[in-house]
């Protein structure tokens, strides 16, 4: 019986270590799961790269997310993340738990340090919510030739508009679930807006594939229910 019970407890998390990175009002907890030599301060960076411009969830005086961190060679990206638990804080869905899994290729010495970095801001902003908070706001929309973010009063929106001077009346994302960019990301170029006018890529915003955790990005956070700082 003793025996079956320590497996069991071995099974579960004796192999997870936790670091716990806090901006005193948004908590991500960072269980690094059977992660023996892997690095683990660029996740450690990266979290405190995110608490430093997300700094609350709206409504709530303290939130923390949970998040699972695997390193594995069975994935074809360089990393894959998601959302696995929400609550609703003021009707909107607000993750709890999410994991994410980086591929180990992206732990080799020889693997470019920010590209590998930068893919784990990247994966850090799905399980804040990009991609999968944002899923519901996603629609066709004709006059941005496929889909795009929809949301009343987007300040993802503004800022897009404001900084490439359009007037369109959605955000163009990828089918993805990505910031639309079809320079660094494998998002196909679609055609030119009514007035022949290219629809601008968002290359350098990190939940394109880009370095930066950009104004677009940052107000993102802000539509699906984040204060941020900007
Ligand atoms: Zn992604």
């Amino acid at each position: 019986m003793r025996v079956l019970l320590f497996l069991c407890l071995l099974a579960s998390n004796s192999w997870a270590s936790v670091e716990s990175v806090s901006n005193g009002s948004l908590t991500l907890n960072l269980h690094f799961q059977e992660f023996g030599r892997f690095d683990k301060q660029r996740y450690i960076d990266a979290a405190n790269q995110w608490l430093s411009i997300v700094k609350s969830v709206e409504g709530k005086p303290h939130h923390s997310i949970d998040v699972d961190i695997y390193v594995t060679s069975d994935i074809n990206h360089d990393g894959e993340a998601g959302v696995l638990e929400t609550e609703v804080v003021g009707g909107v869905e607000i993750p709890i738990h999410g994991e994410m899994v980086l591929h180990s290729r992206t732990h080799n010495s020889e693997f470019d340090y920010e590209n590998a970095y930068t893919t784990v801001v990247h994966e850090l902003g799905h399980v804040l919510g990009v991609g999968q908070t944002t899923e519901k706001y996603i629609q066709r929309v004709d006059a941005l030739n496929g889909p795009a973010f929809c949301k009343e009063n987007s300040k993802a929106l503004a800022w897009y508009n404001k900084l490439y001077q359009r007037n369109y009346p959605c955000l163009r994302f990828a089918e993805s679930g990505h910031l639309y960019d079809f320079v660094l990301a494998d998002d196909p170029e679609r055609d030119n807006d009514r007035q022949g006018r290219e629809i601008p890529p968002m290359t350098n915003e990190v939940m394109a594939n880009g370095l930066e955790i950009g104004i677009i990005t940052t107000a993102l956070l802000d539509d699906i229910g984040y204060v941020v700082e900007y």
